[in-house]
């Protein structure tokens, strides 16, 4: 079973990378890609405690804009060393502590002190604007998270400020200099119309993606069949991932991927190396489920 995209405490997620690759193992997951927000500082420890059972996939979440949204794009199994990719992720993060820092001035402002110090303390080498939200409500500021965004750190909040990510072809392009596959994460969430989405997953294509999410938390039939539809007309492939961030999340957890659609090729069709060798014996042997 593929797990193509979850994240850690690296970046907004709650759990250590050694803790989500356990949870993973538990829940029969084989191939792991922990893809953490701009970053793969947690690989070598999710890595290390995967085992002979479960392969962890180098890999990546980026975020970047196109056309004035905010897009994702999941870089798969990539040379974390190649150094136009490392310097890319190196600064991303930067713009990530210099948005934070913005806000987090502005709640100085709003009279809500010494934020920065508490986000240093943080294992996240990228912070986002859900760790202030957290933060918020751990100190009584707001009752969740939703309000959080809706009074502070959200587009209409006083303390946003608005991010400066790279663009959709840098995104890519990085991704394909490490060696990476690189997947369209979660198409049907950034409310865009079928034509704007069909524009979308051409400058994807065009720029070097191979693959598009077609299993994910909250994708609903009719959705999934619009994008479905899509990916075939573009000769993409299909991508799973269950973006799991924390066990609050009640609506997903680790390996809870729906099925894609049987007559698009899955995104690991590209990389049959990556089956954890436990799997690649059976596979010479009978048919495998
Ligand atoms: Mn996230
Ligand atoms: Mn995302
Ligand atoms: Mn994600």
């Amino acid at each position: 079973m593929f797990d193509l995209h979850c994240h850690s405490y690296r970046s907004d997620g709650e759990w250590s990378p050694a803790a989500v690759v356990a949870r993973a193992r538990e829940r029969g997951v084989r191939v792991l890609a922990l893809t953490d927000h701009d970053t793969t500082d947690g690989y070598e420890e999710a890595a290390a405690a995967a085992g002979e059972a479960l392969r962890v996939l180098p890999a990546v979440e980026i975020s970047c804009s196109w056309s004035g949204k905010e897009i994702h794009i999941v870089g798969l199994d990539v040379d974390r060393a190649q150094p136009a990719f490392a310097g890319a992720l190196r600064q991303q993060q930067a713009r990530r502590w210099t948005r934070m820092q913005g806000m987090a001035d502005k709640l100085a402002r709003d009279g809500i002190a010494d934020v920065m110090s508490e986000i240093r303390a943080l294992p996240a080498v990228s912070p986002g604007r859900q760790h202030l939200a957290r933060l918020l409500v751990a100190r009584g500021h707001v009752r969740d998270a939703e309000r959080a965004f809706a009074r502070y750190v959200g587009r209409k909040g006083s303390a946003y400020v608005p991010a400066e990510w790279c663009t959709l072809d840098e995104a890519v392009g990085w991704i394909v200099a490490a060696g990476g596959l690189a997947v369209l994460a979660h198409p049907g969430r950034y409310d865009l119309s079928g034509g704007a989405l069909l524009k979308l997953m051409t400058a994807f294509r065009d720029a070097g993606g191979v693959a598009i999410e077609l299993s994910y938390p909250q994708l609903f039939i009719e959705e999934a069949q619009r994008l479905a539809g899509q990916a075939r007309k573009l000769g993409l492939l299909a991508s799973q991932g269950s973006d799991f961030h924390s066990p609050a999340q009640h609506w997903t957890d680790l390996g809870r991927t729906p099925p894609l659609p049987p007559d698009i090729a899955p995104v690991w069709s590209l990389r049959p190396h990556w089956l954890p060798a436990a799997d690649a014996g059976l596979a010479g042997g009978s048919a495998v489920a």
